[in-house]
């Protein structure tokens, strides 16, 4: 199987931000990685929390072709729709992240299901992430919230970042009623390296019939070159079809960003 050639989409990551300088190097130095690793086309996620500016962000990130920018808002922010019509329109950003962790927000408030209904109008997928580390679930971290967002915004297409980690099963069910959930199984599928998650994430690839689950490296959580590498080999070892393997390696994200 190793020696197929195969498109490949990362559909989640970040420029890392323990490069000096500006984030024109960071951008560089990942394009770089990326194309090392034969991937074609990667969704950057920029967060607030890095020290560049956005705007310094999107200048980096549109020197490359195959950097797909999405735009970290915060929904409490009053200008936020300004800001994410903003992103789209004068910076290039082809997404909304959002984190509410790391962002401190309560997903169930209006602001955010404003803010992720106004992506869906712009024709902006939105990524979340979902991934129940101790702080998140002490929380309250619950795919029901995920869920209850999902349908209060039909017309936006949310990735569930990280699958909800141990979650997964129950994010997947979810999912199956409710048509704009969307996964990436980035850092959860070599984070939890004993136990039964890694096995519940491939089960729940399966049972979604490998539709409306991406890949994802999370780098520099994880190294890119290495995450994709450790991730086809599990999913060679699992015995998933080439199709499937295509649909989740690039087709689902692909279609997703119109690649
Ligand atoms: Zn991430």
């Amino acid at each position: 199987m190793s020696g197929i050639k195969r498109r490949i989409i990362d559909a989640h990551l970040h420029l890392d931000d323990s490069i000096p300088g500006g984030a024109e190097n960071a951008a560089n130095d990942l394009d770089g990685q990326l194309a090392k690793a034969g991937i074609e086309a990667a969704v950057v996620l920029h967060l607030e929390t890095q020290r560049w500016p956005i705007e310094e962000v999107s200048k980096a990130l549109e020197a490359h072709k195959r950097l797909i920018g999405f735009a970290n808002i915060h929904p409490f922010d009053p200008d936020a729709l300004l800001k994410l019509r903003q992103a789209k329109d004068d910076l290039n950003f082809q997404g909304l992240k959002l984190h509410p962790r790391l962002q401190s927000f309560d997903i169930s408030d209006d602001r955010v299901v404003e803010l992720v209904r106004e992506a869906g109008d712009l024709g902006l997928p939105v990524m979340m992430d979902a991934f129940p580390d101790g702080d998140w679930l002490m929380m309250g971290f619950d795919p029901l919230a995920f869920a209850n967002l999902a349908k209060a915004c039909p017309d936006t297409k949310i990735i569930f970042g990280h699958m909800g980690g141990h979650h997964c099963i129950d994010m997947m069910m979810l999912a199956k009623r409710i048509p704009n959930m969307h996964f990436d199984i980035s850092f959860s599928l070599l984070y939890y390296l004993m136990g039964s998650t890694r096995e519940n994430i491939l089960y729940c690839c399966k049972s979604m019939g490998c539709q409306r689950v991406m890949f994802g490296s999370d780098h520099p959580g994880m190294i890119v070159g290495e995450a994709l590498e450790k991730s086809l080999s599990i999913f060679s070892e699992a015995d998933f079809s080439n199709t499937e393997m295509e649909n989740v390696f690039f087709n689902n994200a692909a279609e997703l960003l119109n690649w």
